[in-house]
This record gives C-alpha cells, structure tokens and sequence, in this order.
C-alpha cells in the first residue's frame, strides 16, 4: 500500500509498504481521511531519537472497518469510525479515570505519534480507540478527533466560567480556533472575540459566530480592552491557539482578574507568571493558567455528536495522498484556512 511516513527526522517520503494485518484485539481500517496537523510539523522537526523513525504520521483518522483481529467485538467491516488517537497505559490512576490525555506511564503517544498513523491506505489500531460516526463524511470526521476534540477539552475545562454574558476571547482562527468558535456557539451563552493576523481567518469566524473580531498587531490589546473594559475586569477566558510570544502578551494583558488562561498552541512562546500586586501584573490575581492537551474518549463521542447534529463543521481543504508533503508545506506557510484534510 502507499503510505506517506517520516523515514528520519525533517524527511517526509511516499513509499510503499506491505499493507499490515489486524493483531489480538486490532482492527484494519480503510483510511477515509487524516487530517494534517501542526503537531505534525512539531514531530518533523524534532531531534534524532524523539520519534521512531520509519513511522507513518498521521493522528487525525477516520476510515471504515476492513478486517478484525482476533478477540475483537463489536465492530464488523464497513463500520465507519472515527479515531481515538491517544494510546493510553489504561492501567494508572488518570487512565482509569478516562484522562487517557494524562497518562503517568506513557509519555504523549499513540496512533501517528510512536507508532505508524492514517497517512497511508490502511492503518492498524486497537478496536478500543475506534467510535462510531454514523454517516457523517469521513473528510468531517477525521479532523474532529483532533482540531475538534483538542478545543473542546480546553472549552470544558474552562465551562464553569462561560457563564452566560461573560466573554471569550479565542486567538487563532486556524484548524483549532476555527472549530472552538462553532463549539462555543453551540454550548454556550458567551460573547466570542475572535483574534488573528489573517483577515479571511477573521471573516471565517464572523461567519461561524464570532461576535466581534480584532486583527492581531500592535493595538491588538487595546482593541480588546476596548470591548471587555479596563483591568481588574476583563475577559473570563482566553483560548490560545497558537502559544506564541506575542499571542501570550496579548493573552495574558485581556484576561480578568479570576479568569482563565488556556494555552493551547505550542508555537514555543513564553507565559511568565510572577505572583505580585503589581499593576499591570505579568497574570491577573486569581488567574488560572492551564496547559490542556487533546481531549479523552468520551469527549471525542460528544464532539462526534456535535458534527452529526451540523452544530460542528470543518472548514476542510482537501489533498490527494500523493499531495501530502505539499499540504504540510502549505500549512507551515500558514496558508492553509481552517484544516488540511488528506485523502487516501
Ligand atoms: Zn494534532
Ligand atoms: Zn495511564
């Protein structure tokens, strides 16, 4: 089969690969489509050793059954599913809890991450990772696992402060961003300001819901104060989507005091917290700063959920497998709007 793997670190290749079988308690899945993601561009450019190499990249899948392994129930060919792709311990205190996304034994792994992804025409993962997605388009399912799930954990974790009438202001209308603006809108009362450098990506969000937006630069803090008010108030939450040294200021100076900062990108930027009175202070007083990573299983059924009620819809561009390479080089010039999707 064909199959699009990093063959050592910065090198992306399309090759060919013995189509692999179903072992114990696995499933053989015909990818539908995987979605081309940042982390992607991260596991490229690591170091020598981070990451196996050979290895197939690719964590944002959805596909339909083609063989069961052995011990496997539930699951028959032609199911359509969307994956989970957090591969967890499943035996520590945060895996028996469903926070798979925390595991204390297994550092960030899983499907595309140690151990070969969706960038290929089948793809082997344990049937427990796999959930229904009815008949929703295997090209919208896949980037919910990720660009979906990964802002809906950080939405639920932030819940009890989108209260009705509070503000949220979300930075980065990219793959991500542009999937929180239509989960904010379909779960909650909240004032949207959507922020980024882009204008098609500010006019995205006003589409998807957005209430007001701000183009990132120079007065982007004080366009923001000017709709949320002078400090010691501010906005309830803030959703960083790209964790850059700039977006961090800008997070960090609109947010209230007693708000949340949730820093999601992993763009390398730094946030300092320095406990003191001062005014401004680095953080606001009582300010929570949290650093969510993906999302758990159950999460993903209800992002699925939201996809197959038309609340959640991607924004897609699509490649063909052979066009692989170019997507992630389009995404790394940051020309890609909403989300690269890849189809087999
Ligand atoms: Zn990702
Ligand atoms: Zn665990």
């Amino acid at each position: 089969m064909r199959a699009v793997r990093m063959t050592a670190p910065g090198v992306l290749e399309q090759t060919e690969v013995p189509t692999p079988a179903a072992g114990p308690g696995e499933v053989l899945l015909r990818v539908g489509a995987v979605g081309a993601c940042h982390s992607d561009l991260h596991i490229l450019d690591a170091p020598a050793g981070m990451y196996p190499t050979p290895m197939t990249l690719g964590h944002e899948i959805a596909g339909t059954v083609d063989q069961v392994g052995p011990g496997v129930s539930g699951w028959s060919p032609g199911d359509r599913t969307a994956v989970y792709g957090i591969i967890g311990c499943g035996r520590c205190r945060a895996c028996l809890r469903g926070l798979e996304n925390q595991c204390r034994v297994v550092p960030v792994g899983g499907i595309g991450l140690s151990r070969d992804g969706g960038l290929a025409e089948y793809v082997v993962v344990p049937a427990s990772r796999l959930l229904h997605v009815g008949d929703l388009d295997l090209s919208q399912a896949a980037p919910l696992t990720d660009a979906g799930l990964t802002p809906y954990h950080a939405i639920e974790l932030a819940r009890p402060k989108l209260r009705p009438g509070t503000t949220c202001v979300v930075i980065g209308i990219g793959g991500l961003g542009h999937m929180a603006v239509q989960i904010l809108v379909a779960t909650t009362a909240v004032r949207i300001i959507a922020v980024d450098t882009s204008v098609a990506a500010l006019d995205l969000a006003s589409r998807l819901g957005a209430h007001e937006v701000v183009q990132a630069g120079p007065d982007a803090v004080e366009r923001i104060r000017a709709l949320v008010g002078p400090p010691p108030d501010g906005a309830d939450v803030v959703l960083d989507f790209v964790g850059a040294d700039p977006t961090l200021t800008t997070a960090r100076q609109v947010v209230a005091t007693g708000g949340k900062l949730l820093l999601v990108g992993l763009a390398g930027g730094t946030l300092p917290v320095r406990p003191v009175a001062d005014e401004p202070p680095t953080v606001p007083l009582e300010t929570d700063v949290m650093v969510p990573f993906w999302g758990t299983r159950a999460e993903l059924q209800e992002v699925i959920a939201l996809g197959r009620a038309g609340q959640l819809h991607a924004d897609v561009q699509t490649f063909p497998l052979d066009r692989a390479p170019e997507a992630y080089e389009t995404l790394r010039r940051g020309e890609i709007h909403g989300r690269a999707v890849i189809v087999p």
